[in-house]
């Protein structure tokens, strides 16, 4: 028998208005291709790394706004899309892509302690036409290599630019987040700030995130986020001068072929 239009007509509109639903399979195949050869899938149950350890796809938690930052799981950490190329709208409130970082898997990809980090790293030299400093940066998934593509790309940019570049505000910093416990980027050797003068970073500004702020020229960003950085200056909690190494948000991305539509307030 076949089905009444009007059923069609109501399940179509439930389609369209459903919420995006995540894909895990999706999301642990965007994972292993943006992590070569670090785990191995474990059906839908996660990520299992050499030595047995796993980490889990979906917690089954429901999580507020805080917990996604103290405690947040693989689905959590993809499930908002980053938004590649420019933005022509200022980020939504607390639509932060690449914020959400489940620490168990930073720590099994990158070094479980210091140490392990350290003994990881490899200094990169920085704008090395202009003198600039030696940066320590990870050497695992060629993080570091990658960071050399990204400086031959900015290499290229005009004198105007260099204010932006230099001198750099750092590169690998064991230290936790500004008024957090929780370990930044930077302690895992993926991250790089650029020029902290013409940079602004919400935790700075009178009206916290609430005013976003950015002077960094998007030629900058693009070619970060060609060799797989995201750019804090794309987070409502905004940080325009860091970048970091976040292949699989960038292979989301570019699978996606998202629009530049991140939803957002317009720009003033
Ligand atoms: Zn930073």
């Amino acid at each position: 028998m076949k089905k009444p239009a009007s059923f069609l007509l109501v399940l179509g509109l439930i389609l369209v208005s459903a919420p995006v639903r995540p894909d895990p399979e999706d999301d642990l195949a965007i994972l292993a291709a943006a992590y070569p050869g670090a785990f191995e899938i474990d059906g839908e149950r996660g990520l299992r790394f050499p030595g047995g350890i796993l980490i889990p796809y979906d917690d089954g938690k429901e999580k507020d706004f805080a917990a996604l930052l103290d405690d947040p799981d693989l689905e959590d950490m993809l499930s908002l899309p980053y938004p590649l190329g420019e933005a022509g709208m200022f980020p939504a409130r607390n639509y932060d892509p690449g914020r959400f970082r489940p620490h168990a898997f930073f720590r099994a990809l990158y070094g479980g302690s210091e140490e392990e980090v350290r003994a990881r790293l490899r200094p990169v030299q920085w704008m090395p036409s202009l003198g600039g400093p030696r940066l320590l940066m990870s050497t695992r998934f060629g993080v570091d290599t990658k960071l050399e593509a990204v400086i031959a790309g900015l290499e290229t940019l005009g004198p105007e630019y260099r204010r932006y570049l230099l001198p750099p505000g750092g590169g690998f910093n064991y230290r936790p987040i500004a008024g957090s416990r929780r370990l930044s980027a930077h302690s895992f050797g993926i991250a790089v700030d650029i020029a902290v003068g013409p940079s602004h970073y919400w935790q700075w500004e009178p009206r916290g995130a609430e005013e976003y702020r950015n002077a960094i020229p998007q030629a900058i960003v693009a070619i970060f986020e060609k060799q797989g950085f995201i750019w804090g200056g794309k987070w409502y909690h905004f940080d325009t001068m860091h970048f970091e190494y976040r292949p699989e948000l960038i292979l989301k991305a570019r699978l996606s072929a998202h629009p530049v539509s991140q939803p957002g307030r317009r720009a003033r």
